[in-house]
């Protein structure tokens, strides 16, 4: 296996050509498995080359399946049994437990954010540009990930996964760990007036994550959205992770919707996946 640092949090594993990543700061990897795919490595070809997870963007499903197998054996998560949701850029939390688990994985309906405290269940989001954000509360052994792009933001799907949290396992943000996924970073993200106009009616710091790039336009720090979101709840700077990756900069490891794809849906998603050892 070989092993090299990505940025300033991640760690890149590859083994017979698939690439992951994963954040060492996050969690002891004996208690909890969690990785970010990468293209590399795959079978599919063209825009979606190559190591592309999903089965709703026009890619072969036949080598879909196949690559996921070989992201499964790779990432040593069992990825057969994945469970995961379908993702619309809302704020539905969804709860796995005893009662709802799909036996040998599958989806478990809308939403856009999955927590657990089951263990030895691997959940997956599939993303490309749209944040990846992993939750882990060490105290009361819980796990949670959720997907923002920046209806999910405005619409708090990360604050939402904490308190769901807390409902569910009595989380408290001050002892939550939080990893921020690749993400189209504030170096390639902009937005117009809508979106301004958006954020700057829901989020008192709104100010803090925009950048004026032209007349009308602004480009959008949506890791630092959702970090002022989480910290404002009390999650503590110290135990939040960013991997400052951006899928655009980095477009040679992941997906970027932004970058890639046309009229017609050219692109693949790569996943973040999160599991409590059993
Ligand atoms: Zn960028």
């Amino acid at each position: 296996m070989k092993t090299k640092k990505l940025g300033a949090e991640a760690l890149q594993q590859e083994q017979g050509g698939i690439a992951v990543l994963s954040f060492p700061r996050l969690a002891d990897p004996k208690v909890l498995r969690h990785a970010v795919s990468t293209r590399l490595g795959g079978v599919s070809r063209g825009g979606y080359q190559s190591l592309n997870l999903s089965l709703k963007v026009r890619d072969d499903p036949g080598r879909v399946q196949e690559n996921r197998g070989l992201l499964s054996r790779a990432a040593g998560m069992g990825l057969d049994a994945l469970v995961y949701v379908d993702q619309v850029h809302g704020d539905r939390v969804v709860k796995l437990d005893a009662a709802n688990r799909p036996p040998g994985g599958g989806c478990l309906g809308e939403g856009d954010a999955i927590i657990t405290n089951e263990k030895g269940v691997p959940l997956m989001l599939l993303v490309a540009d749209c944040l990846p954000i992993f939750f882990y509360d060490p105290t009361h052994q819980a796990a949670g990930l959720a997907h923002a792009g920046w209806r999910g933001t405005v619409s708090h799907v990360a604050a939402k996964t904490l308190l769901a949290m807390g409902e569910a396992y009595g989380t408290r943000p001050e002892e939550t760990k939080v990893a921020l996924g690749p993400c189209i970073g504030p170096c390639c993200y902009e937005v117009g007036v809508e979106v301004y106009r958006e954020f700057t009616e829901v989020f008192p710091w709104a100010g803090e994550v925009f950048r004026r790039s032209s007349p009308g336009h602004w480009k959008l720090d949506l890791a630092q959205a959702n970090a002022c979101q989480l910290m404002e709840m009390g999650l503590k700077e110290g135990n939040l992770i960013r991997s400052g990756l951006c899928t655009i900069r980095h477009n040679d490891l992941f997906y970027s919707h932004r970058a890639e794809a046309g009229e017609e849906e050219k692109t693949g998603r790569f996943g973040a996946f999160i599991m409590l050892n059993s």
